[in-house]
């Protein structure tokens, strides 16, 4: 039986189960047969706490990531800004990082405003979690550390995609392995009163169609816009197991339209070539049963992906220079958050008839 990651309870409902999916971190060589090793992809939703999470995960270890997207580091550069802003981030001010295995390292950004790196175990003015918390198997473990990290009157700064984005979007395939939580709110606040921390404000970011940056802290009092933030995504079904539940019907039906519209090219003969081979990529394809025929190529920017096959399929993964040479008749983006920046760098793909398609 399984038991919440965060508040122990056993109760609960499973309400996203993708079947058995090979590791989204395991891009093997281009020249490996295969079969790739699969295990169960399943998300659990707590009746307790309400806090969705990864029910099983085989412990592989996920590769970091080669190229950090524009749309990442754009987001960081704005949310310093906001915190700059409110007071958050100022010149003198301590600061840890609880970084993400994938990159995206806020540090620079802070020092550049005048924040110092606090001592090793050393509390801190500012602890920051930037995608951070969600790699950890043991969630009010994790937060507790977190929690013990702050220095007297600090803020715990988390920041997560938000359970209402990924359920307003239709996003079932941001499940994957070594993600083990995906928040709601209401969800976080309560994973971090485990650890005795107390909302405070709280700022949303559009990026993966909607992340939220929520303050945290021992003696804070919930903001206006928290509190709203709160009843808005209890009312979204965040924590109703029959709304969270109709990701799993979503992705029965993304998959199929997805293979369908590349069936359809293929017949008309159009060469379509996809970009971003990202987790997400790799649990639709498979959850699509979409393999070579009906997509030859996948580019990545990522120098550590290139050589390498998409995960129990045989479509290899190539650098972008490929749409340099022979511009396909259609583009299919995996990471919709990358596709002013494709564009920019590939105006060849600008040209009338180039079809964009985005999942
Ligand atoms: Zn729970």
């Amino acid at each position: 039986m399984p038991s919440c990651r965060a508040c122990g309870s056993t109760a609960g409902d499973l309400v996203l189960d993708l079947g058995e999916q090979p590791p989204c971190d395991l891009f093997p060589a281009a020249a490996d047969p295969g079969p790739d090793p699969l295990f169960p992809l399943r998300m659990w939703l707590c009746g307790q706490c309400s806090l969705a999470q990864l029910l099983e995960d085989p412990g592989t270890r996920e590769e970091p990531a080669g190229v950090e997207p524009k749309a990442l580091t754009d987001q960081a550069a704005h949310a310093v800004r906001v915190l700059r802003d409110a007071g958050v981030v100022r010149p003198g001010a301590t600061v840890i990082e609880f970084g993400s295995p994938h990159g995206g390292s806020w540090l620079p950004l802070l020092r550049a405003e005048g924040m110092v790196d606090a001592a090793p175990g050393e509390p801190a003015d500012v602890v920051l979690d930037c995608f951070g918390l969600m790699h950890e198997a043991d969630q009010r473990a994790a937060m507790a550390g977190r929690a013990e990290r702050l220095a007297p009157g600090g803020v715990l700064l988390m920041q997560y995609h938000s359970l209402a984005s990924i359920l307003a979007g239709k996003q079932w395939n941001a499940l994957r392995h070594g993600h083990f939580a995906y928040y709601s709110t209401p969800a976080a606040i309560t994973l971090a009163a485990s650890a005795g921390l107390r909302p405070g404000r709280s700022w949303t970011f559009p990026l993966y169609g909607g992340t939220v940056l929520l303050e945290l802290g021992r003696d804070l009092t919930p903001a206006q816009a928290t509190e709203e933030r709160v009843r808005a995504e209890r009312a979204a079904g965040v924590a109703d197991a029959a709304v969270v539940g109709g990701l799993g019907r979503e992705a029965e039906a993304g998959g199929a339209r997805l293979r369908e519209l590349l069936t359809d090219r293929a017949k008309a003969g159009k060469r379509v070539i996809g970009y971003g081979a990202a987790s997400r990529a790799v649990v639709l394809l498979w959850s699509a049963e979409i393999d070579i025929d009906l997509l030859p190529v996948i580019v990545d920017a990522s120098p550590a992906k290139q050589g390498r096959r998409m995960p129990a399929t045989r479509i290899p993964v190539e650098t972008p220079r490929l749409l340099a040479g022979s511009p396909p008749d259609a583009v299919l983006l995996f990471v919709p958050d990358l596709l002013p920046e494709v564009r920019a760098a590939h105006p060849a793909l600008g040209r009338p008839g180039c079809e964009w398609i985005t999942v």
